[in-house]
């Protein structure tokens, strides 16, 4: 195992965006600082007392070629797609879907007096399962695993290993790893994350330092921002007089050619000039050949 230390690539202040009909939300993947962070490409995070600024939602809305990652921390959405499927996500839970070869679904913030806040990640599929069968992987928060280490650090393990815990989420073709880690004040906390892979953390709350090498050298971050790590070996870090809570984000890149468009992100052009066809045409959503 590489035990170099991962410094610092970028840092990335989220931007205010508005999504669906009507959304305000930060943005700090999939926007104009940095449009793709192989396998990654969009990361929102979503928050707000206000119903004014969440409850018109997402309405009904195509996806092709991906797999969104919805983290909530606050509130409740409801869900509801073309392939039959409803449900609701409260503050802690997690919904992992995989749009494969097309969905059509709506993703609707209920009014609650404590508001509404979370985070949407979406991972590239590799081009083999572009157009695989649709699925949701539906996490209720007390099915995630949380892990303390010696130093009071504390890690919902959502995918992926920490110290022999394996995380709630299994079976996604990128082999990511999805942390929420909280770091008491004066702590640190150190993570492997393997050579090669692309890694994020994105804080939430509170500031912490990131250290960059064994001499001691640090950048200190923080809340809203969102750090990109070069390639190396240990992620690195420590907390001063504030506690911090941030995501912990890899996984390995496909080094595929990227086409996208909105909601629909393909290897050509041509695949999206399809996507939208078969959007006109009512021939989108996912089918199994052999079913028909
Ligand atoms: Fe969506």
């Amino acid at each position: 195992m590489n035990k170099k230390m991962r410094k610092i690539r970028t840092i990335i202040e989220p931007a205010p965006v508005v999504e669906g009909a009507g959304v305000r939300l930060k943005r700090s993947l999939g926007g104009e600082q940095l449009n793709y962070l192989d396998p990654f490409l969009l990361f929102d995070h979503f928050g707000s007392p206000h119903a004014e600024d969440y409850q018109a939602g997402f309405p009904m809305h195509p996806h092709r070629g991906i797999e969104t990652v919805t983290y909530m921390l606050t509130g409740e959405v409801h869900h509801r797609d073309t392939l039959g499927n409803a449900g609701s996500i409260g503050a802690g839970d997690v919904q992992w879907m995989t749009a494969g070869g097309g969905i059509l679904h709506e993703e609707m913030p209920q009014v609650r007096p404590e508001g509404n806040g979370g985070f949407q990640l979406w991972v590239n599929l590799p081009a083999k399962l572009k157009m695989t069968q649709p699925r949701y992987q539906d996490i209720p928060s007390q099915t995630i695993p949380e892990v303390t280490t010696e130093d009071g650090a504390t890690i919902r393990v959502i995918a992926g290993h920490v110290s022999g815990t394996e995380g709630a989420v299994t079976g996604i073709a990128a082999k990511p790893t999805y942390l929420d880690v909280r770091i008491p004040v004066g702590s640190s906390f150190t993570h492997a994350v393997p050579q090669g892979h692309t890694a994020f953390a994105y804080i939430f709350e509170g500031k912490a330092a990131f250290v960059e090498d064994e001499n001691g050298s640090q950048q200190w971050v923080a809340q809203p921002a969102l750090v990109v790590w070069e390639d190396g070996g240990l992620v690195k870090i420590v907390t001063g007089g504030k506690a911090v809570r941030l995501l912990l984000i890899s996984a390995q890149p496909l080094h595929e050619p990227i086409a996208r468009y909105g909601p629909f992100v393909m290897n050509t052009k041509e695949e999206i000039q399809q996507a939208l066809l078969d959007l006109k045409r009512g021939t989108f959503i996912w089918q199994d050949e052999g079913r028909s």
